[in-house]
Formats: structure tokens, sequence, C-alpha cells
């Protein structure tokens, strides 16, 4: 559609926030493509600084550790030809940063509120200009409460399960139950913590997406994107 594109005078930001494997992020990819907005994973920026945690030894409960390690550390999201790369003070770990070791400690580490201002203050940064989708679990809340389109995706347990079972390397040795049993614990852990849980903004738009596919979701998304520019343009 010609009118989905850049060129538009006045661009928005996309908030959109939800549980672990609702399938934000392959939604969040497809609606910026299509309105030729940048995508921004703020999962990805956690899951980075965990994987250096993890690496060197720092264990999630010793704050002052973390933090100290925190002010060294540069983490960038790169638009690249196949998606969004992720680069820690300028190594690649894009595909690192998706192991079940990270997946199994980040939400100890997204806990800490030092470590989470960093973060939210980058993402602000990255959001100034507008046009973007961004993805995560406070972001309509927190991130960018001024955000013009807020989704909150979720999906039943079950359905999120299978959908990231089906995205793991066969090199990762675990259950389709043991999956679910994490991401729940996952869940809980983003929804219990005392900085920023993942809650729905009063605001959003809920998508339950468990019957849904990829394309209606995108395009739920998308047209409400279009029905806000119609009125700003
Ligand atoms: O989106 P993804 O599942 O990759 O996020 C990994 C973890 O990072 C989440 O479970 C959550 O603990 C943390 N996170 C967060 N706030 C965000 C994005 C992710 O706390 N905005």
């Amino acid at each position: 559609m010609s009118s989905l594109n850049g060129e538009r005078e006045f661009r928005i930001n996309i908030a959109i926030d939800g549980p672990a494997g609702a399938g934000k992020s392959t939604v969040a990819r497809k609606v910026a493509k299509r309105l030729s907005y940048v995508y921004v994973d703020t999962g990805a920026m956690y899951r980075a600084v965990t994987w250096d945690m993890l690496n060197a030894g720092i264990e999630a409960d010793d704050e002052a550790a973390v933090l100290e390690r925190m002010g060294l550390l540069d983490v960038e999201l790169v638009p690249g030809e196949d998606g969004q790369r992720v680069r820690l003070s300028g190594r690649d770990v894009t595909d690192e940063i998706r192991s079940l070791a990270v997946s199994r400690t980040v939400s100890r580490y997204a806990q800490i509120e030092g470590l989470r201002a960093e973060l939210s203050a980058a993402q602000r940064q990255m959001a100034l200009r507008k046009g973007v989708v961004m993805d995560g679990r406070d972001i309509g809340t927190t991130v960018l409460p001024d955000a013009e389109v807020k989704i909150f995706m979720t999906a039943t347990v079950e359905e999120r399960a299978l959908r990231r079972f089906r995205e793991l390397p066969e090199s990762e040795a675990i259950t389709l139950q043991q999956l679910e049993r994490e991401i729940a614990e996952r869940d809980e852990l983003d929804r219990n913590r005392e900085v920023s849980p993942l809650v729905c903004a009063e605001d959003a738009i809920v998508l339950d997406t468990t019957l849904m596919s990829i394309e209606e979701v995108a395009d739920a998304i998308a047209s409400e994107a279009e029905r806000i520019l119609a009125r700003v343009n």
C-alpha cells in the first residue's frame, strides 16, 4: 500500500508488549517492514547483557558487580539484510543470546533497577525520531508511555511453548513440557518484579493470538497504525 511507507511527514511509535513466545518479534518485524519503520527488539538487549554476565561469571544477585560491568558494555542493535544483528561491545552475539542458558537466567538480571534504567534510556533514544516498532515487556507502560499505538499480545502458555519449541535448534535438548514450565516461570518473574513488571498498559489493545496467524496479527496492528496515521497526516 503506497500510504504505508516512510515518506509521510508524521511518523508514530508502536509499542508491542506481552509474555515470552507470544510472537511479538515476528509480528513486530513484519509491521516495521510494511511501514518502513525500524524494528527494535528490547529483549535482545537484556539477553546480550545476560550473555556477557554469564561469561564473566557474575551472578544476578550481585547487583553491584552487575552494574559495574554494565558500565563497560556497549549494546547495539544493527539493522542487517537478514534482520537485526545484536552487537555487544563490537562482537556479534545475535545467535549466542538465543541459547537456553540465556533464556533461563535473563529474567533475573532484568529485575535489576539500574540495569533497566540504562537499557530503557538507550531504547528511548532509539525512538526519539519516531518510526519505530519496539517490542518487549514494559514498552507501552514505561519506555514509551506516549507511543501512539500500544499492543499487548498474549496466547496460552501451551501455544507459546509450542512456538518457541519449533524455533529452537536441535542441539538444545529440552522437551516441550520442560519448555512450557520454563516459559511459565519466566512469565512469573517478569510479571512480579518490582521495577517495570510485565503488565498490560491501560490504553493498549489486547490481542489474544492463540488462534491467529502471524499475518492476521500483523494486519491488525498495521490497520491500527494506518487509522492513527490517517488522523494525523
Ligand atoms: O523478548 P525476550 O523473550 O527475548 O526477552 C527476554 C527477557 O528479557 C524477558 O523474559 C524479560 O525478562 C526481559 N525483558 C524485559 N523488558 C523488556 C524486554 C525483555 O524485562 N522490555
